[in-house]
């Protein structure tokens, strides 16, 4: 006994007690991928993860500031911690991402019980970050691979080059900076390794992407061909990057999937001019169509109500949605954005937004349907998420009608839909 209990006190002296971290992240999907970057450097120095908020050492907050509400939603969290943190002094707070590089150290006078601020230019050094603290104690390079889930987030670059009037991503996260083809395709295999089947590609203007010679439609193909790899998506793209060769390069590659997010945010080329967003309803419906007739199925973003929108503008956005047939439209209304071009113009009024929104709302309501049932007879490339469901490469849910393994693909031909989710035969 006595032996045992020096082992034991050995062991424990080897392995301390885990620390838990709780991640609140708000915004997209590229957060998303920067919350996961960002714990694996906390993995690295002794924390796991916990969902429970009251057994945490520390927390977490990644956080977004393209809208009003979602930096408020952020910043009322973390006046919440305050007394969280009192419980026990020795709990941590890190605000991180979009709001914090905006709010800067402002928030730190306000918020003095916030350990660490850490904007969204900041990411890339966070581990610095944390080790220039002395909060977090030293990095243990244990080489553990992290799980990950069938879908691994891989950031391909940061930053935008757009000037978009109602944006403030680029004043937060400053210019495009391409990360080397090289570390992509590593950080690829080791989520392949981690588990994930289908790897996202992130970046702001995602097919911008170029690194020296290597363009974005190659680098999609490059990763697909990695072993292991069974689809490829990438989010958020900008209308213009999609020419000809880039979908000559890509067509032919069955990985790539065929859903796209693609946000173009106003029907009317005049309220596109005045959001500088660099294309006319013209040139977007004729790229819209040639990625249809490509095999792609499309979503957006509409903003209704930017400043100096007219009557005649909304309608122009109303009529896009009926021409092009989106999969499924994320509407929101305009909120103006502190620093950016459009906060300064004359505002429209807030019921005019709301109605203009209630219409819109309306008019796509039944999209997601109509796209669900145009399926029936087809033949859909269902990657499963469940046993019995998962995502086609199109973007649809699909139910089939016997078990298959969780990770495996499988070509299913389409009996019948049922509101958003497609009932396969086999
Ligand atoms: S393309 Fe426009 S909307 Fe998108 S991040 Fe850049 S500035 Fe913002």
């Amino acid at each position: 006994m006595p032996v045992r209990r020096r082992q034991l006190r050995a062991a424990s002296f080897l392995f301390p007690p885990m620390k838990k971290v709780f991640i609140q992240t708000y915004g997209c999907q590229m957060n998303l991928a920067d919350s996961e970057e960002m714990f694996s450097h906390l993995a690295a120095r002794g924390y796991q993860r916990t969902d429970e908020l009251e057994q945490a050492d520390a927390v977490l907050i990644n956080t977004c500031t393209v809208r009003d509400h979602a930096e408020h939603k952020a910043v009322s969290f973390l006046g919440r911690l305050a007394a969280w943190k009192r419980e026990r002094p020795s709990r941590r707070i890190i605000f991180a991402g979009c709001a914090a590089e905006r709010l800067g150290s402002a928030l730190q006078k306000k918020y003095p019980f916030l350990d660490i601020l850490s904007g969204a230019k900041s990411i890339d050094h966070f581990a610095d970050t944390l080790d220039e603290s002395g909060l977090f104690g030293p990095q243990a390079d244990s080489g553990e691979v992290l799980p990950a889930g069938l879908t691994g987030y891989v950031t391909i670059m940061r930053g935008c080059n757009f000037a978009c009037t109602y944006c403030i991503v680029p004043r937060v996260r400053g210019p495009v900076v391409c990360l080397p083809q090289a570390g992509i395709l590593e950080e690829v295999k080791r989520k392949v390794t981690a588990g994930a089947k289908e790897i996202m590609l992130l970046g702001q203007t995602v097919n911008a992407y170029q690194d020296g010679a290597v363009s974005f439609a190659q680098l999609l193909n490059e990763v697909s061909a990695i072993p292991g790899v069974e689809r490829v998506g990438f989010t958020s793209p900008h209308p213009i990057y999609f020419t000809s060769d880039f979908l000559a390069a890509i067509a032919p590659n069955p990985k790539i999937a065929r859903h796209i997010h693609l946000p173009v945010q106003s029907g009317s080329t005049r309220v596109l001019q005045e959001m500088k967003r660099g294309y006319t309803r013209e040139l977007l419906v004729e790229k819209l169509k040639a990625l249809q007739a490509a095999g792609f199925v499309i979503s957006t973003d509409l903003i209704v109500g930017f400043p100096t929108e007219t009557e005649e503008d909304f309608q122009q956005t109303l009529s896009l949605v009926d021409e092009v047939g989106f999969s499924t439209a994320y509407c929101y209304k305009y909120s103006p954005r502190q620093g950016t071009p459009a906060a300064q113009m004359p505002q429209l009024a807030q019921n005019v937004l709301e109605q203009r929104l209630d219409i819109l709302l309306n008019r796509v309501k039944r999209l997601a349907e109509v796209a669900y049932q145009a399926q029936v007879g087809t033949v859909q490339t269902v990657l499963f998420e469940t046993p019995d469901k998962g995502r086609s490469s199109q973007g649809f849910w699909v139910r089939a009608a016997r078990p298959y393994p969780v990770g495996s693909v499988v070509n299913l031909p389409i009996e019948k839909a049922a509101g958003t989710l497609l009932i396969a035969r086999e």
